[in-house]
């Protein structure tokens, strides 16, 4: 892939729309718009009226031309917008027309690539872009959004900080040895270490939280035919229905939709009524909701209120807690008169789907059950990328047995290595550290003076 070409690509989703955006980066964007389109004033800043024409010179559509000056554009290189109508003849002709003018196709996520590579953004606000386009849940925008911003980079440059110091520190002990630099004693390294070490580890821990706003969670319901599970479901999804756009193609037929609980994706299964399989097929249906009890995050075994709970209630309810985590839900709360006969020891939920009661707690309980208390008041500073959680793992790691030497007073040269070998999973997500990084801060930190 070569950095130096012009690139175009066409920015907005395949398909028909008001709209459609083909843009333009690189040395050369300028001039590659100017060949492609009649009457663009291409200055900076502004946006100005143009025409794209056919192979013969006749007008195929007006356009506009937007003109963002290098380094001050998403690329940080010279970046042209063109906002033509939505129609895909039209902008692959503007395409078209631009690789005549010289540019070359884009690679996938070549504009973040090379926001990244001119220095415009970091790693972590590149992924974050991913993410942002990639959100189901207007809180999942916002969450990656904030790391578009750089908040990722912003937790772990103090971590990154401190740990650099207290390697400049060692460092300056063992190469000025001789020059009367003080060797820190182990109390002092602890000291400083202690604080790097708790911030990695919440950090890396945080990820608890953010695997499910990232991912969601997958719930599956079941119970006895006519108990209400196509009711719940239904409450379920109609009060913040998740966007999702093409549904990777799942292979059992069950029926699954995604809700938005708290902002979180959540994907429900509607199982196949569970009872006693009379015959081939049912019994696969019965197999398949099995298999989604085990898939799930978490299982809602849904039992009927207005008659007494049957022994198949409390086979599935078995079923479901041997499986994992679940909730019993006593659906037809409207008609049931008395407390919920559920079984001993089991947390039970009141819910009508029918009219709506008790379904905020519901929420509530599946938010309760799959994630530990108090994080839902968590709006920052939680990772959500699986390859931070583990880089941020394996520096905790090397944290944890640089602790380990200096308590066993190992050679300072020992435990550099460990200290090195912490900061290099942290560089691995926020950017290289360089020796001179190093040097410098031995030379700010400490007045050799000679
Ligand atoms: P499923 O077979 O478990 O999916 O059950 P359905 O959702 O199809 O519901 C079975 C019947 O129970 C339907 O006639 C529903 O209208 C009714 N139903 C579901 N939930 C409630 C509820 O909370 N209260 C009352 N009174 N009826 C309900």
């Amino acid at each position: 892939m070569n950095l130096e070409d012009t690139i175009v690509a066409i920015s907005t989703p395949p398909g028909r729309g008001g709209l459609g955006v083909v843009r333009l980066s690189g040395r050369d964007a300028v001039g590659v718009a100017a060949a492609t389109l009649r009457g663009a004033a291409l200055e900076p800043w502004r946006a100005s009226l143009a025409e794209l024409l056919d192979a013969e010179g006749r007008v195929v559509d007006q356009v506009v031309v937007t003109f963002f000056r290098a380094p001050r554009s998403y690329t940080a290189e010279d970046l042209i917008e063109i906002s033509c109508h939505g129609s895909p003849v039209v902008l692959r002709h503007a395409v078209e027309r631009a690789l005549a003018a010289g540019a070359r196709l884009a690679e996938p996520g070549e504009f973040t690539l090379r926001a990244f590579l001119r220095g415009r953004i970091d790693l972590p606000q590149a992924e974050a872009v991913r993410d942002l386009i990639a959100a189901t849940t207007l809180y999942q925008a916002r969450i990656a959004a904030q790391q578009a911003g750089g908040s990722v980079s912003r937790r772990i440059a103090p971590l990154k900080e401190g740990l650099l110091e207290l390697i400049a520190l060692l460092e300056a002990g063992i190469d000025f040895a001789e020059d009367d630099v003080s060797v820190a004693p182990a109390a002092e390294i602890l000291r400083r270490l202690q604080p790097i070490r708790a911030g990695v580890r919440r950090l890396a821990e945080s990820y608890q939280y953010g695997a499910l706003v990232r991912e969601g969670l997958t719930l599956a319901l079941v119970g006895r035919p006519n108990v209400g599970k196509s009711s719940l479901f239904n409450r379920l999804l109609e009060q913040d229905r998740a966007i999702v756009t093409d549904i990777p193609g799942t292979t059992r037929d069950l029926v699954s939709e995604t809700a938005a609980i708290a902002g979180i994706p959540v994907k429900l299964y509607d199982t196949a009524g569970i009872r006693q399989p009379s015959g081939l097929v049912e019994s696969l249906g019965i197999e398949r909701s099995y298999q989604a009890m085990a898939d799930a995050d978490l299982t809602l075994v849904v039992v009927d209120l207005s008659a007494p709970l049957q022994d198949e209630d409390r086979a599935l309810l078995a079923k479901a807690q041997s499986q994992g985590r679940c909730l019993l839900v006593g659906n037809k709360a409207d008609l049931a008169s008395g407390p919920l006969p559920g079984p001993r020891g089991t947390p039970a939920i009141a819910v009508s789907a029918l009219t709506g009661e008790g379904i905020p707690r519901l929420r509530e309980q599946i938010l309760e059950a799959v994630a530990p208390q108090g994080v839902f008041e968590q709006e920052t500073g939680f990772i959500t990328s699986l390859r931070h959680a583990g880089l941020l793992r394996e520096s905790a790691s090397y944290l944890d047995k640089a602790a380990g030497a200096v308590e066993a007073a190992i050679p300072h040269e020992m435990l550099l290595l460990d200290l090195h070998a912490a900061l290099r999973p942290l560089d691995a997500i926020t950017g290289a550290t360089t020796a001179d990084d190093i040097l410098n801060r031995i030379f700010a930190t400490f007045c050799i003076g000679k």
